[in-house]
């Protein structure tokens, strides 16, 4: 037991504490560190070998000018800071926070130049392609974390910590309660100020994330008050593997197709190619662009309620017709991609890919699904990356605000901008507060909150609460939903938080690594983050970005350029509407038929753009 807090195994005392070691931790950690400040850096995982940041491709995106200002010398200026600012907010639906795109437009050439540095400095490879976008791979990415937080003597890593309750006094954050994994010990971190960077979450059964993205930041948030928001949107990704199962996942089909290194039919069940069924206009938009994710997810999905996909929900990446595929020029520089990013043209993201290759020479088909890559939603922040609650910070995945409905920017780039601010806030908040004091009673309650599985008995396990979750979110909580879907959806997923959840039991009564455990505590948020995002999707009448409902197609900015907002009041989830900050640019007033409808629009204002002819 630890001093006279008598419900913890240990208390450790820093300024600041960090919760996540990926991107937005790696950058708040150590901007925070740089302002002096004593950096305590938790992490479920273990630094830069954890969170979606190393299931990354990885890209960062930023605009030509900035990218220019990075000496790149390929980089197009004419893609200036505007033009991004105004492609993340409309090709987002109008649902971003503009104050906080301002923010990543104008931070993402400094901070991807710090970040490079460090990738350079692990000798690491990093590719170029105008006009701003670099790429490298997930694994060089942990690697330039792990080497950026070591620079600083003033961050302590702690690894192998679940952190789950966040520990607040007088209306103020001062701290986290976690569990250590090996041990089972108690830690409570006592900190002036607390960076959540802890990553998104992901409902469904089919993953080509990290399985560390169970919402536990936005969820703990949630708990101690704080607001979240947009949790209805979350991005699909169009072409992860279903099978084989070695390469369940994967999103290498993904990957080539939008890179256009490969052009496979696309087959349905009944033999129909999708493609046909998208517009050319689509089509082309999509080729090559962030905008393939909800173009291709949108039919695709239509295929699937349909009753033309697999029973996995998938379809076929079809080769019948590009029998010469190892010798086409797209295959080629496939191979010298691969080689130059994993040193092996048989390499991707640690698999050897040789049988993949070879089904695709032999002009087979791989069966390939719809896969969740990133969640809009999280815990709202204003322009210093600062909650609603006084001490309580975010950044990264875990927060919310950038991308709207719709991400056509990087998410990494998000991370790195918004991790570094949020670092830089938390330490000027740390310097100028008093010292925390953590309440005993809430401490206590907290401990009971983590322990409180170990009393059950015969209740059910975690894994199936979990499974029944992820069931319930892949029929009702899909891209394309209805009233009828969400409300039977939900009905499950407040069964099982309430009825379920608090009868769960462990087989196994040790505390030291019981998976079972973490797996129950985990479970709780995903329930909580999934419930907010069912109810804030019934609650949406309108479609928008990857929020399609078939009983309300319209895109209706009159009544729904409006984020939904959440946060708990007297034990309840209570949702509200707010317009986003739009001080930069104007939202028309206007409809459209659907999301394609919308799109479409997007692509005519776009290539009228690029050919001189800005709209009025
Ligand atoms: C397959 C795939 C490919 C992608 N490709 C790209 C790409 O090419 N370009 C791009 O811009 N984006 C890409 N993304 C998205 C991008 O990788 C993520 O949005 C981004 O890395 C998120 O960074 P983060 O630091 O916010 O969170 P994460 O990288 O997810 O890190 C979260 C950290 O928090 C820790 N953590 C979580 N819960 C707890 C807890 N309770 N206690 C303590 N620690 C906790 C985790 O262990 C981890 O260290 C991709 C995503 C996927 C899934």
């Amino acid at each position: 037991m630890a001093g006279n807090h008598h419900w913890v195994d240990r208390v450790v005392e820093t300024d600041v504490l960090v919760v996540g070691g990926g991107a937005a931790g790696t950058m708040a950690a150590v901007a925070a560190a740089q302002e002096g400040c004593r950096v305590a850096m938790v992490v479920k995982g273990s630094l830069g070998r954890s969170g979606n940041t190393i299931m990354a491709m990885a890209t960062f995106r930023a605009d030509g000018e900035s990218a220019a200002e990075c000496g790149e010398k390929k980089a197009d200026p004419k893609y200036t800071k505007d033009v991004l600012f105004e492609n993340i907010i409309k090709d987002g639906f109008y649902l971003s926070d503009q104050n906080l795109v301002r923010q990543y437009v104008a931070d993402a050439g400094k901070r991807i130049s710090q970040f490079l540095g460090w990738l350079r400095q692990k000798k690491q490879r990093v590719i170029f392609m105008p006009p701003g976008v670099w790429l490298t791979s997930g694994k060089a990415v942990g690697m330039a974390c792990r080497y950026g937080v070591r620079q600083e003597s003033n961050v302590d890593v702690h690894g192998d910590i679940l952190i789950h309750e966040l520990l607040e006094k007088d209306g103020r954050i001062v701290g986290a309660l976690g569990v250590k994994i090996y041990t089972g010990e108690l830690i409570a971190f006592k900190a002036r100020s607390v960076v959540l960077s802890s990553g998104g979450f992901e409902p469904y059964s089919f993953k080509c994330s990290h399985s560390d993205m169970t919402g536990d930041g936005p969820a703990m948030a949630f708990r101690a008050g704080a607001e979240l928001a947009d949790m209805e949107f979350l991005l699909q990704m169009p072409g992860a593997l279903l099978r084989p199962l070695v390469h369940r996942g994967s999103i290498l089909p993904f990957v080539l197709n939008v890179g256009r290194l490969i052009s496979p039919g696309i087959m349905n069940t009944a033999g129909e190619d999708i493609r046909k069924k998208i517009p050319p206009d689509l089509r082309d938009m999509a080729q090559g662009s962030e905008w393939m994710k909800l173009i291709y997810s949108y039919y695709w999905a239509m295929e699937i309620s349909a009753g033309k996909a697999t029973a996995d929900h998938g379809l076929y990446f079809d080769f019948s017709a590009s029998s010469r595929l190892r010798q086409s020029p797209g295959a080629i520089k496939a191979f010298i991609l691969l080689k130059l990013l994993y040193r092996n043209r048989w390499q991707f993201q640690g698999k050897d890919i040789r049988d993949l290759f070879r089904t695709a020479k032999e002009g087979g088909r791989w069966e390939v699904g719809l896969s969740n890559q990133y969640a809009f939603g999280g815990i709202v922040v204003d322009n210093h990356m600062s909650s609603n609650l006084p001490g309580l910070y975010a950044a990264g995945e875990a927060a919310s605000g950038v991308f709207g409905a719709n991400r056509v920017a990087s998410a990494l780039t998000e991370a790195i901008v918004q991790g570094h601010r949020a670092g830089r806030s938390a330490a000027a908040y740390a310097a100028h507060s008093s010292d925390a004091q953590i309440d005993n009673n809430q401490l206590a309650a907290a401990a009971e909150n983590i322990l409180r599985f170990f009393r059950n008995t015969n209740g059910r396990s975690a894994a199936g609460v979990r499974s029944a979750m992820e069931k319930a979110a892949d029929t009702g909580f899909g891209l394309i939903r209805d009233d009828s879907g969400l409300n039977l959806s939900l009905e499950k997923v407040i069964s099982l938080r309430q009825m379920d959840l608090p009868e769960v039991s462990l087989r196994n009564q040790a505390r030291a690594y019981n998976l079972e455990w973490f797996q129950a505590l985990q479970t709780e948020n995903l329930l909580t983050c999934v419930e907010i995002g069912m109810r804030s999707a019934l609650l949406r009448k309108e479609s928008r970005g990857f929020h399609v409902r078939t009983d309300f197609p319209r895109v209706d900015n009159e009544n729904w350029a409006q984020r939904i907002y959440c946060r708990k009041q007297g034990g309840e989830i209570t949702l509200s509407k707010h317009a986003p900050s739009t001080d930069h640019l104007a939202v028309p007033m206007d409809r459209w038929n659907d999301v394609m409808a919308y799109a479409a629009f997007r692509q005519k204002e776009m290539a009228d753009r690029s050919k001189g002819k800005e709209r009025p």
